[in-house]
C-alpha cells in the first residue's frame, strides 16, 4: 500500500498551484470530479495524484498525463513524472494480479463518427465497407480487415463502427481494443491465472473490433491465443473487425494460418487522401474545433501537407496556437509567414519535452505510458524505453540522470546503457532505425535533425 502521510516540509498550497496551472493550460480537461483528487508532496522526483477509483485512474493515465505533468512542473518549478494512484492499492502503474480491469478497454472519442468522417477516392471503399459492417454486423463482411499508412483514418474508422453499432443497438455487447492492450492483457491474465475471464471476455461479444493487428507480429503465444479468439467468434457468427499497418500478407512473422483467417473475408486498403479531400478534411475538421478557416488558407495547408491526416490536423493546431495568442484572424499572409522555410510547422523549431517523447513512443510502439516509465523488464517494454532514453538524450537538455528519474527511477548508468544498445543495435536492425526515422519525423520533434 503507498503512504498516504503528507510530509511535514510540504507546501500546503501544492494543490491550489497545481490545479490553478492546471485550468490555465488546460482548460478543456477539467471535469467536476478533479475536485477529489489528492495531490502528494513530490518524493525523488515523482509526483503522485490520488484519486478515488481506478476507473478514473485509468482514464488521467490515458488522457491527462501530459496535462497533469506540464501543471506539476509548472506548480513545482521541478522536473518531475506524474503517476496516479487509487488508496489502499499496491503500486498501481505496475501490473497487479489482482486488478485486471476489463471494462475500461473501450476508450471511444467521439469526434470518431462516419458523419465526421470525410470520403474521397483514397477511402472510398473502406469507408461504404465499414458502414456495410455497421449496419450488418456479422453478416456483410466478415472478418472485415482494413490496412494503410500511419494517420490515414484506420482507428477513426472502426471508432465509427463502434458508435454506429452502438447507436443502432445500444444492447450489443462490443469489445473494441488496441492490439497492444490486447497482448498485455492477456499476459496479465496469463500470469494471474485468470484466462477464463479473458476468454470469457472476448469470446462473449457480439463484435470484437482489434486496432493495429499488425502489432500480433512475433508474440507467438498471443498469436495462439487469437486464433481461437478468432474461430470461436467466426463460428458464432460474430463480427470481427482489424485494421493494420500492412495487409496480412506483409505483416512479419504472422503464423500462415492467421494470415489466412484475416485474409478470408473482406480486405479493404486506405490510401494517401488527394488535394480535394484534404481541403474537405481539414474544414470538417476546424468545424469540430470552432476554428474559422479560410478557404484559401485550407487550400494552403492541403497543398503543404500531403503525407497523412494527423500532419494536417497538426498544422490545425498550430495555426490554432498561433491566432490564439496574437488575438489575429487566420489569414493566407499569417500562416504562409509561419510556415515558411523548410520547417514543416512552426511548433517544429521548439525542443521536445520528455513527457512528449515519451507519448511518441508510446503512441509508435504501441505501449502503455505507465508501463513505459514503470518497472517491468519485458522485451516489448525495454527496448521501446531505450528509445525513449536515447530520443530525451538527443534532444533534451535534461541529464541522464534526470532522463533515469523521469522515466521510471532509473540511475544513469542505465541511460547511459540504453543509449549504447540503441546507438549500436540501430545500424544492425532495419525495423529500429525506421522506428528512429518515423518517430522523429512527427510533428515533436525539429525537421531535418534525423538523417544520422
Ligand atoms: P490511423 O489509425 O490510421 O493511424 P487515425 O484514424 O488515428 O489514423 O487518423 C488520424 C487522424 O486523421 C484522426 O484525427 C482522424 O480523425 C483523422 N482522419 C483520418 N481520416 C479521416 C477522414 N477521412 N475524414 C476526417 N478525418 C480523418
Ligand atoms: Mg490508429
Amino acid at each position: 500500500m503507498r503512504k498516504m502521510k503528507q510530509d511535514s516540509s510540504a507546501d500546503p498550497g501544492l494543490r491550489e498551484k497545481f490545479v490553478a496551472h492546471l485550468r490555465q493550460l488546460h482548460p478543456d480537461i477539467w471535469r467536476h470530479w478533479f475536485d477529489e483528487i489528492e495531490i502528494q508532496q513530490p518524493d525523488r522526483g515523482m509526483l503522485w495524484v490520488v484519486v478515488g477509483e481506478s476507473v478514473r485512474q485509468r482514464y488521467l493515465e490515458r488522457s491527462c498525463l501530459q496535462a497533469f505533468t506540464e501543471a506539476a512542473q509548472a506548480a513545482t518549478g521541478q522536473l518531475l513524472a506524474v503517476r496516479f494512484t487509487v488508496p489502499d492499492s499496491a503500486a498501481t502503474t505496475e501490473t497487479d494480479s489482482a486488478e485486471i480491469d476489463f471494462e475500461d478497454q473501450v476508450l471511444l472519442l467521439p469526434d470518431y463518427t462516419f458523419d465526421s468522417f470525410v470520403v474521397g477516392p483514397s477511402n472510398r471503399l473502406a469507408h461504404a465497407s465499414a458502414l456495410a459492417v455497421a449496419e450488418n454486423p456479422g453478416n456483410a463482411y466478415n472478418p472485415f480487415f482494413v490496412h494503410g499508412g500511419v494517420g490515414l483514418g484506420k482507428t477513426h474508422l472502426l471508432q465509427a463502427i463502434c458508435q454506429e453499432l452502438l447507436r443502432r443497438r445500444p444492447s450489443t455487447r462490443l469489445v473494441y481494443i488496441s492490439c497492444g492492450t490486447f497482448i498485455d492483457l492477456f499476459h496479465d491474465c496469463l500470469r494471474a491465472g485468470r484466462m477464463q475471464d479473458f476468454r470469457h471476455r472476448f469470446r462473449g461479444v457480439d463484435t470484437l473490433l482489434i486496432d493495429d493487428i499488425h502489432f500480433l507480429s512475433k508474440r507467438e503465444q498471443s498469436q495462439e491465443e487469437f486464433f481461437h479468439t478468432f474461430n470461436t467468434l467466426f463460428q458464432m457468427g460474430k463480427q470481427i473487425v482489424l485494421s493494420s499497418d500492412a495487409r496480412p500478407g506483409d505483416i512479419p512473422d504472422l503464423e500462415e494460418r492467421l494470415v489466412s483467417r484475416f485474409g478470408s473475408g473482406l480486405v479493404q486498403h486506405l490510401d494517401r487522401p488527394d488535394f480535394e479531400t484534404r481541403v474537405s478534411i481539414l474544414k470538417t475538421k476546424s468545424r469540430l474545433r470552432s476554428i474559422d478557416l479560410p478557404d484559401e488558407v485550407a487550400a494552403f495547408i492541403a497543398g503543404r501537407f500531403r503525407a497523412n491526416i494527423r500532419e494536417l490536423e497538426g498544422a490545425l493546431a498550430n495555426i490554432r496556437s498561433l491566432t490564439s495568442l496574437g488575438g489575429s484572424e487566420i489569414t493566407l499572409d499569417l500562416v504562409r509567414a509561419a510556415f515558411a522555410g523548410d520547417a514543416g510547422s512552426p511548433a517544429r523549431s521548439t525542443r521536445p519535452t520528455l513527457q512528449q517523447i515519451v507519448q511518441e513512443v508510446s503512441q509508435h510502439f504501441d505501449v502503455r505510458i505507465p508501463d513505459l516509465l514503470g518497472k517491468r523488464r519485458h522485451k516489448s517494454i525495454a527496448r521501446p524505453r531505450q528509445v525513449c532514453m536515447w530520443l530525451a538524450r538527443k534532444y533534451t537538455q535534461h541529464s541522464l540522470q534526470e532522463i533515469g528519474g523521469f522515466i521510471g527511477g532509473r540511475d544513469h548508468t542505465t541511460v547511459l546503457h540504453a543509449i549504447r544498445t540503441i546507438d549500436s543495435k540501430r545500424v544492425s536492425d532495419s525495423r529500429l532505425r525506421e522506428s528512429l526515422a518515423g518517430i522523429q519525423r512527427g510533428q515533436t520533434f525539429p525537421p531535418d535533425d534525423h538523417t544520422d
